[in-house]
């Protein structure tokens, strides 16, 4: 009996197979079936309106240069994109500023704030370097859903900030009186509040940054102003520089150390 059943076997598995193949959605099919939230937009149109909500919030002049920059795509590229965008009503081009509609805006918050939980649970919940964090979290924002998103929100109690100190849109964020690092006089005291998106993008910043602990929360005093505008801060006892692009930009509040 056992030889007659063999060569029965074989087609048996191949037509398995091929029903399985059958089965297959096709590619073009595959986005509608995963969980986004908003599958009508493409990542690159996500990709875009944080971008453009981060530069505004960073107070960079949102032009297409700006955006090419950042995202590092050449202009022709940017420029198609902003046409598609502007079709899609995500946004508006004003003499050359370029602007989030509120379809764009919500879009560009429920990423930017994807985007700062990411970096939380990468860093809180598995100990992940910052600048680790953030690369991650660059694709993790396309992907949380709404429940996974709830859920990372109850499990890190409600954060309102990102582990750089960027509030999470959405939260309950109540922004410190803060002012530039850089305006702060030898001898006096601060607490680092906040190192904008800005500088999570400049190569080796995030790394910098945290080895010196220069992190939200930190305190230290400014030790020395050189003449070409670099910091010198004594941060836990040791003694940091920081150029003046870095102390422009990172927020701090006033400490009396
Ligand atoms: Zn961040």
């Amino acid at each position: 009996m056992a030889p007659a059943k063999a060569p029965s076997a074989e087609p048996l598995t191949a037509s398995a197979a091929a029903a399985a193949t059958a089965s297959l959605p096709a590619p073009e099919a595959i986005p509608e079936s995963l969980p986004y939230e908003s599958p009508e937009w493409h990542p690159a149109f996500e990709e875009y309106c944080e971008t453009i909500f981060e530069l505004a919030e960073d107070d960079v002049e949102v032009i297409q240069a700006r955006i090419a920059d950042r995202l590092d795509i050449s202009r022709p590229a940017v420029s198609e994109m902003i046409r598609r965008m502007k079709a899609e009503g995500l946004v508006e081009d004003l003499r050359g500023t370029i602007q989030l509609t509120q379809k764009g805006h919500s879009l560009a918050e429920t990423v930017v704030r994807r985007h700062r939980l990411a970096e939380r649970f990468l860093t809180d919940m598995l100990g992940l370097s910052w600048a680790e964090a953030h690369q991650e979290a660059g694709k993790w924002e396309h992907i949380i859903s709404p429940a996974v998103e709830e859920a990372m929100m109850k499990t890190l109690q409600q954060p309102t900030t990102c582990p750089h100190g960027n509030p999470i849109p959405g939260s309950a964020y109540e922004p410190p009186e803060m002012t530039p690092l850089n305006d702060l006089q030898v001898g006096q005291g601060f607490m680092v509040q906040r190192i904008p998106e800005e500088l999570e993008f400049a190569s080796g910043m995030l790394e910098f940054l945290e080895a010196a602990r220069v992190t939200p929360g930190s305190t230290g005093v400014v030790i020395a102003r050189s003449p070409d505008g670099t910091l010198t801060l004594e941060v836990d006892g040791d003694a940091v520089g920081l150029s003046s692009y870095a102390t422009e930009r990172i927020l701090v509040t006033s400490a009396s150390l």
